[in-house]
């Protein structure tokens, strides 16, 4: 392929990165398929909670992460952030040359996938830096390969995932919702709260249902509509693992939230409340409650990965 790389069109320089993280308002599990992935549907939602990831010039493919579980995280191949290099530099044919800086913010396996948002992150950072400027599409297929989630972290938004979450349609959302984020102490692995969620249904697993009802809530904007309709079929897994997140819910909800979901496998819970001052006060009360590890107060929709202004270097 030809590519654009040029002095003259930034390519060389480093190129910065945000990606937030996603929270889902409904996630509908049917049965697993022959290839090891659960059909789904399931509304994701692209929230203020963001990763920066910085790609700079280099000979080879290197990764550093500072921040929220930053010791928790694979510097190597098992990065997702690295996979994403590697897999870009492959399908274009370019060497795998780039420096990657990964700042968290979005903890680590907690249900807001910040590993797929990483990922994001740096397919749009290296076809930048590589000037391999692939197009959306491409990039979508790429992002597929590297997990279910990695299409909604670079499309951002409000979108309904079908598949094992990989095929979206954008969902028209009427303004901005608001959350509070509980974060719990330890992780959850996404694969464990599968297996629980297998071992609770037995053998009767049912295709996954459409979320009607969420999806006119949110376009006419009724909240208490929206509350009603949240729903996570991995609830009962991650609770299950990990009983404590019922108190977390309970005390949410007692302390003036619409509605709380786990989100994703967990163990973060999400909290709808209806303004941003709302959101203030519950994070106050939640954090004084002594239910959950700290709390985030975000909102949605926000974009997917894109590129951002690089700071300025101190001084
Ligand atoms: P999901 O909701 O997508 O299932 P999650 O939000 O629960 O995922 P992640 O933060 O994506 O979880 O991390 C899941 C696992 O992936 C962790 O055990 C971690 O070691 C590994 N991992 C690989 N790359 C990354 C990355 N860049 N950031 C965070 N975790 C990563």
């Amino acid at each position: 392929m030809t590519l654009r790389a040029h002095p003259s069109n930034g390519v060389g320089r480093s190129v910065v990165v945000r990606v937030p993280a996603k929270i889902n308002l409904y996630l509908s599990i049917g049965p697993r398929r022959p290839d090891g992935f659960h059909e789904l549907m399931t509304v994701f939602l692209a929230v203020s909670m963001y990763d920066q990831l910085t790609a700079s010039p280099a000979d080879g493919l290197s990764l550093s992460v500072r921040g929220e579980g930053a010791t928790l995280v694979p510097l190597d191949a098992g990065n997702l952030a690295w996979q994403a290099a590697a897999l870009l530099a492959e399908y274009a044919g370019v060497p795998a040359d780039a420096s990657l800086e990964l700042v968290k913010e979005i903890p680590v396996a907690a249900g807001l996938a910040g590993g797929s948002a990483d990922a994001a992150a740096a397919l749009v950072a290296c076809d930048e830096l590589w000037g391999t400027g692939l197009n959306r599409a491409t990039l979508l297929e790429l992002a597929g390969r590297l997990g279910s989630d990695v299409p909604f972290l670079l499309h951002g938004g409000m979108a309904l995932g079908t598949g094992r979450g990989e095929l979206l349609t954008p969902v028209l959302a009427t303004g901005e919702w608001h959350w509070v984020l509980a974060l719990a102490e330890g992780q959850l692995s996404t694969t464990e709260v599968y297996a629980e969620l297998d071992r609770l249904r037995g053998d009767q697993p049912v295709p996954p249902r459409p979320p009607e009802r969420l999806i006119n809530g949110l376009r006419v904007r009724d909240s208490r509509a929206v509350a009603k309709a949240l729903s996570n079929d991995l609830q009962p897994a991650a609770l299950s693992l990990r009983p404590a997140l019922r108190a977390t819910l309970r005390e949410g909800e007692h302390l003036g939230a619409y509605a709380g979901l786990v989100s994703g496998s967990g163990p973060t819970c999400a909290f709808l409340v209806d303004s941003a001052s709302a959101a203030v006060r519950l994070a106050a009360a939640l954090a004084g409650a002594g239910v959950c590890r700290t709390v985030r107060i975000v909102h949605g929709p926000v974009h997917g990965a894109r590129r951002v202004p690089a700071s300025p270097a101190p001084g």
